[in-house]
């Protein structure tokens, strides 16, 4: 698995253009820096591979299908949309592609606790399936807030043998439960290994967690080469941190002839203060020990955010993305949560696929843009997750 061939690596220190780095103390820096070493060391030699790749294999269930949606695409009247099925990975999501990357990584490395926090539960049960698999002990700290709204997912990493640490202070939510991880985490750098769940954090995070996840666009380009020929006109994903999108791009970042789009949530709306559409509306600035476009108050402190998908409500984004924005090789929208219901509701009703909340901001993307091209034109989307997790409230929500 050859994971950089069309990426452009970052460089030694981890930049992407101006994005990414390392904004962390020097003590943290040399951690990180032999986190680096020995992925790079690890990363292409043959057991660690194999062992990777059986896991997306047998485990996972990887290739996920490409799947040709013709109902939405009949729906929709324009070009064809194809689904890449991320959701029925085991989990539910793309996840757990970087948490079994991470946990090995954590393994191989001879550390001895793998620690993070999670704020809806998503990253937190996949890297609890993951330590469970790899055998690694693992805890997750969680606001209080979020306990009570998550209940099933904080039951799920109890049962995966997990560590959760309820954090109650501040608004107790997923910042509050970043400090309290950290705080742990700084007890011992040395011994323990800090998962970050995304594109995000200090290098090589971006970087790891970037090569975990292009398995899907690698797969995807295959599957759309067979089932369609030559390559889709466009994809797209949606954009929290953004794993699964950087995921998918990874692979096409090279052919000029596809348009690539990432969705961002509009919340409530771009003219409100309730939305996450950071690199629509952010500026440069600084989170979680790397640079990257922020949605920032005049001191440069992030603002709260809003999304009715949880796993897209980050003030920060990752920086390559930044950089693939700043070079106009991605182009970056944003959808609303009205929309986000709608594409949720109308994938469920026209294909029988629930889809999880984040990964309708594409599909949502998806259906507006399938309607204003030919019938000849392919849109391929990242289907990020499955929507099980979001039923019961989209079903309260809707008066169902
Ligand atoms: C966590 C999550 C996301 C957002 O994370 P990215 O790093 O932006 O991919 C998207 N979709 C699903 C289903 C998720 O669980």
């Amino acid at each position: 698995m050859n994971t950089n061939e069309f990426a452009p690596m970052p460089d030694a220190q981890g930049f992407f253009g101006e994005y990414g780095g390392q904004e962390i103390p020097p003590q943290l820096k040399e951690i990180m820096d032999q986190i680096a070493q020995s992925y790079l060391e690890i990363k292409d030699s043959e057991g660690y591979q194999n062992e990777l790749l059986d896991l997306y294999k047998y485990y996972v269930g990887r290739p996920s299908p490409l799947y040709f949606a013709r109902r939405l695409t009949e729906k929709c009247g324009g070009a064809k949309i194809y689904l890449k099925r991320e959701d029925l990975n085991h989990t539910g999501a793309h996840k757990i592609n970087h948490c079994l990357g991470e946990a090995l990584l954590a393994k191989h490395m001879g550390k001895t606790k793998v620690l993070a926090e999670t704020g809806a539960g998503q990253h937190g049960v996949a890297l609890a399936t993951a330590c469970a698999l790899v055998g690694i002990e693992c805890e997750i700290h969680m606001g209080q807030v979020d306990i009570e709204k998550e209940h099933p997912n904080v039951t799920k990493m109890k049962i995966l043998g997990c560590k959760v640490v309820p954090v109650t202070m501040g608004t107790a939510t997923l910042k509050d439960a970043v400090d309290s991880a950290f705080v742990e985490y700084l007890k011992d750098p040395v011994n323990y290994f800090y998962a970050i769940g995304s594109v995000v954090g200090p290098h090589p995070f971006p970087m790891m967690v970037r090569d975990f996840q292009s398995i899907i666009g690698k797969e995807a380009k295959a599957q759309f080469q067979e089932q369609e020929g030559g390559l889709p006109d466009h994809i797209m994903a949606c954009v929290g941190g953004g794993s699964n999108a950087m995921g998918l791009f990874t692979a096409f970042l090279e052919d000029k002839s596809v348009n690539i789009t990432g969705i961002e949530p509009a919340g409530k709306g771009l003219d409100t203060p309730d939305h996450s559409a950071t690199l629509t509306k952010g500026s440069p600035g600084a989170i979680h020990g790397f640079k990257c476009y922020l949605l920032q108050d005049n001191d440069g402190e992030p603002l709260p955010v809003h999304s009715i998908a949880s796993g897209l409500d980050y003030p920060g984004v990752g920086p390559q993305h930044c950089y693939l924005k700043d070079i106009e090789r991605v182009n970056y929208v944003s959808i609303t949560d009205d929309e986000c219901l709608d594409a949720f509701m109308t994938l469920s009703r026209v294909e029988g696929i629930i889809p999880a909340l984040e990964s309708s901001h594409a599909v949502a993307h998806a259906m507006k843009l399938a309607a204003t091209l030919p019938k000849d034109q392919t849109i391929l989307v990242n289907l990020s997750g499955r929507g099980d997790k979001d039923a019961d409230y989209v079903a309260n929500k809707l008066g169902l």
